[in-house]
């Protein structure tokens, strides 16, 4: 190892600056989400069965709420825009916008070019767990989703029911095409429910047991017409391992809800980014 220089101390020393400070991000109006869905009405639920996933379709101006039934259960979510599935959720610019973990009012952004948001958090009954002393926290964005390549990788099997490919699977089945042609649609989750960090001393991700119980929920505001899916991840609550049938899982209950007419007057579908896309041409 090379050796560190004389002012080591002072260049470990500077401090943080945050990428991307958020504060000029536009805000959602949680007030008139909230006071529309006062008066929604469910519309329609789908309950994702254990080491399953299921599509769901939320219309813009909808709310989807993601429950917590019979066990502690994390979920692998992706979201699409319903009609261009090449919009779809991404992962890494909200974890760069928002932190690791997303909570109440923060956003799932949309890829590029589009860069807008999809959904908008309205309601986390997790909101009190925070950070915990591990550095550990709730819903996160760092995680990309059980696969069956990197179970091969690592352990040399053949495991099925990965989130990966249950997410496949059931795309697969909604558009009524094929498991290849599924397969490229599906990409980095939210994880719902999942505790997750980074360890301080290696900077390794790790998990452990969600503290997720029973009617415990995540909510959103669809911002724009989504394609949703959703797996009850193998790993179950993801106290101990994934990508094997070894852990308990229960399923995951999705249901939508319609605002009453006129209840969100004022509230348009944000458009695409406003970037002219000439790059510097
Ligand atoms: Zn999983």
């Amino acid at each position: 190892m090379p050796q560190a220089p004389a002012d080591a101390a002072t260049r470990r020393a500077v401090a943080p600056v945050i990428c991307y400070p958020n504060d000029t991000l536009p805000a959602p109006d949680l007030a008139l989400y909230h006071a529309a869905r006062e008066g929604a009405a469910k519309v329609a639920e789908v309950v994702v069965p254990p080491r399953e996933a299921a599509c769901f379709r939320v219309g813009a101006g909808q709310f989807f709420r993601i429950s917590s039934v019979e066990g502690p259960q994390v979920g692998d979510l992706n979201l699409w825009n319903a009609d261009d599935l090449s919009e779809r959720f991404y992962s890494g610019k909200t974890r760069a916008l928002h932190g690791t973990h997303v909570t109440t009012g923060e956003r799932l952004w949309s890829s590029f070019p589009h860069l807008r948001p999809m959904a908008t958090i309205i309601a986390d009954t997790l909101d009190w767990y925070g950070i915990d002393e591990f550095g550990g926290s709730v819903h996160d964005v760092i995680g990309t989703r059980c696969d069956p390549y990197t179970g091969n990788l690592l352990s040399g099997v053949q495991y099925h029911h990965c989130c990966h490919s249950n997410l496949t699977r059931a795309l697969a089945d909604e558009l009524g095409v094929s498991l290849a042609e599924a397969e490229p649609h599906v990409h980095d989750v939210l994880n719902v429910f999942m505790c997750t960090g980074f360890t301080r001393d290696t900077g390794q991700y790790f998990m452990k047991a969600s503290p997720v119980r029973p009617g415990d929920y995540l909510e959103f505001f669809a911002e724009i017409d989504l394609l949703g899916a959703l797996s009850a991840c193998p790993g179950g609550d993801c106290s101990s391992e994934h990508t094997s049938d070894t852990a308990a899982c229960f399923p995951l209950l999705v249901e939508v809800f319609a605002p009453a007419p006129g209840a969100l007057e004022g509230w348009q579908s944000p458009p695409p980014n406003g970037y002219d896309r000439s790059h510097g041409r």
